[in-house]
């Protein structure tokens, strides 16, 4: 077995169970630069040994990469929603108590005191959210499930593992990104977030953007678009389109616990974290 071959099949191994298999191409893992995420090839989905009960299947020999276009440009992708920063002026912002944290770490504690909404009683932990302050990708999920109440940490039970495995098919580690949810606290039961939360909670969201300023924004799941698009429109409706928060691209894409449940969604989730990808990458967006 040659050397190339034989890094593909540990690349693999070390995936573990999960079904997004990635391209075999070492500079992928060492963080893509622009020319990778554009060459990316598709990604093989091999079921794990575990979910199928069978030996996982023989690697596809990796793919000769693509010729990268002269001028990058995005797939079709219509133009979305334009969500703008709140109307108003001085007042408003001099007014906004979240205005004076400068810094997310600022914010970690104003999270942990708040009591605006009832989750703020129930929950064990606050998740502020974490990652790099000046990450260029923030993912956006939806609320903390029973791991990220014990832990304080997002993303960190079963879907955070889906999550991680998404951000390495692009190229990117945890720590590389920020990570966070509109809703700071676990809902009772993981039930939908209540509008009143949401709107109790977003401003931390709000502010924790406008610190990072980032390149691009993945928005996981409906309730994500919703709160950062301010519209109430289905993922079918949201998704493949190049929306705009205050500025920010904006891609739309399913939630890791959808995918969990639906792995259908996979092949629709790739092409959007592709997109994501090149528009972090500086394709014309
Ligand atoms: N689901 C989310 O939306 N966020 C988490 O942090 C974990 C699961």
């Amino acid at each position: 077995m040659d050397e190339r071959r034989r890094r593909y099949l540990q690349q693999l191994i070390e995936l573990g169970e999960t079904d997004l298999v990635l391209p075999a191409r070492s500079e992928q893992a060492a963080g893509a630069s622009s020319q990778t995420s554009s060459q990316t090839p598709s990604p093989s989905v091999v079921p794990s040994a575990q979910t199928s009960g069978a030996r996982p299947a023989p690697p596809r020999p990796p793919q000769a990469p693509l010729a990268k276009p002269a001028a990058a440009k995005l797939p079709d992708l219509e133009p979305g929603i334009v969500a703008g920063a709140p109307a108003g002026g001085d007042d408003l912002f001099a007014a906004d108590p979240l205005r004076p944290l400068a810094t997310l770490d600022a914010l970690v504690p104003v999270i942990d005191a708040c009591r605006k909404c009832q989750l703020g009683h129930s929950r064990t932990h606050s998740v502020p959210g974490e990652g790099d302050p000046r990450a260029g990708l923030v993912v956006v999920g939806e609320a903390p499930g029973a791991t990220e109440d014990e832990t304080g940490r997002p993303f960190v039970g079963r879907a955070g593992k889906l999550l991680d495995d998404i951000l390495k098919a692009i190229g990117f580690r945890r720590e590389d990104v920020f990570i966070c949810n509109v809703l700071k606290c676990r809902p009772p039961e993981n039930r939908d977030p209540e509008p009143l939360e949401v709107a109790a909670c977003s401003p931390y969201l709000h502010r924790q953007l406008e610190l990072i300023g980032p390149r691009v924004i993945l928005a996981m799941g409906r309730p994500a678009a919703h709160a950062l698009l301010g519209v109430n429109l289905s993922l079918g409706e949201l998704r493949g389109k190049l929306h705009r928060y205050r500025g920010i691209p904006l891609i739309v894409t399913y939630h890791p616990a959808a995918l969990l449940r639906n792995p259908h969604w996979k092949r629709p989730t790739w092409d959007d974290i592709r997109i994501a990808r090149r528009i972090y990458d500086g394709d014309s967006a």
